[in-house]
């Protein structure tokens, strides 16, 4: 099936299948971006770089009902496919993967994908059930189009660093490319999810990124990490945030805490303003 000019839009395995084996055939190496749709320029900065990395780019969109909890926003989260395919024709993205849930879990399907160990931290416990929903999708969405490449943001650095984790573990032959976060000009995160914010709280928001911005800068400059994220996490609540999930430093490698001096750091945060919960990440030095 053809969506706009240049975009071929596939709604099943079969069909995606017989997409990459067609380019296969004729030499074409694929990269695969996998999104929950809503697509902003964070998305679409991955679209970009899978265009210099191989010659054909799949993206996918679907809002995977596994890795949301009960009481979070898998029904309010936002869905626009006819803007997101304009704006994946427009960035040169050659095919579109947008399955319904019935063709990625149908009727039986049992099984789950887990990761231990770097699952337990950060947003782990805050949302149990989420990386397993997350890694078991991807699991899904590489098996299918199997790419040479699939790309994903650093925002969601902990998301990155499990799915390199289990595509190492289970022999899965692509390369992971993580890119990184894209901003507004206020330095907020770009996020589907920023369109849960009123003006008022948008005005707020990168209070975020600044907060632990300022920590990564002092614990580089040799701070206690614990010191510095504990001031970091005060601005957030004094400046307006509902409250604060963690804001923690952490390796990048292990995402075990960053102790005194230790090279590698980043700072991590999720936090709720009003009803939508912000994550956000940065490197220490
Ligand atoms: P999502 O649609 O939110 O599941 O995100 C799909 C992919 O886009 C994931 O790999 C995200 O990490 C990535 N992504 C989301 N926001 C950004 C951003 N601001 N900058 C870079 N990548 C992003």
């Amino acid at each position: 099936m053809s969506g706009p000019a240049g975009l071929t839009i596939v709604r099943d395995v079969a069909g995606l299948r017989t997409q990459v084996k067609a380019w296969r055939a004729a030499g074409r190496t694929i990269a695969l971006v996998p999104t929950m749709g809503a697509l902003h320029r964070g998305h679409i900065q991955l679209m970009e770089t899978a265009r210099a990395k191989a010659d054909a780019v799949i993206a996918t969109i679907f809002v995977n009902p596994t890795q949301f909890g009960p009481n979070e926003d898998f029904g309010a989260y936002p869905r626009q496919e006819g803007k997101d395919a304009s704006l994946l024709t427009t960035a040169g993205v050659d095919a579109l993967f947008a399955p319904s849930p019935s063709e990625m879990y149908p009727a039986g399907f049992a099984t789950k994908v887990s990761v231990a160990g770097l699952t337990d931290v950060l947003c782990g416990p805050f949302r149990p059930g989420h990386f397993e929903g997350v890694a078991t999708v991807v699991t899904k969405l590489l098996l299918q189009a199997l790419p040479d490449v699939a790309l994903f943001g650093e925002k969601d650095f902990q998301q990155l660093a499990v799915i390199k984790r289990f595509t190492a573990d289970l022999d899965i032959p692509v390369k992971i490319i993580g890119v990184p976060t894209v901003r507004e000009a206020d330095g907020l995160a770009m996020s589907s999810r920023n369109a849960y914010l009123s003006a008022e709280e948008r005005a707020i928001a990168p209070m975020l990124f600044a907060a632990i911005s300022k920590a990564a800068a002092a614990i580089s400059k040799g701070a206690e990490p614990a010191a510095a994220v504990s001031e970091a996490k005060d601005a957030v609540l004094r400046a307006g945030f509902r409250s604060v999930d963690y804001i923690e430093a952490r390796r990048s490698d292990t995402l075990s805490v960053l102790k005194k001096g230790e090279d590698g750091g980043r700072v991590f945060a999720a936090a709720y303003l009003g009803r939508a919960r912000l994550i956000d990440n940065v490197a220490v030095g």
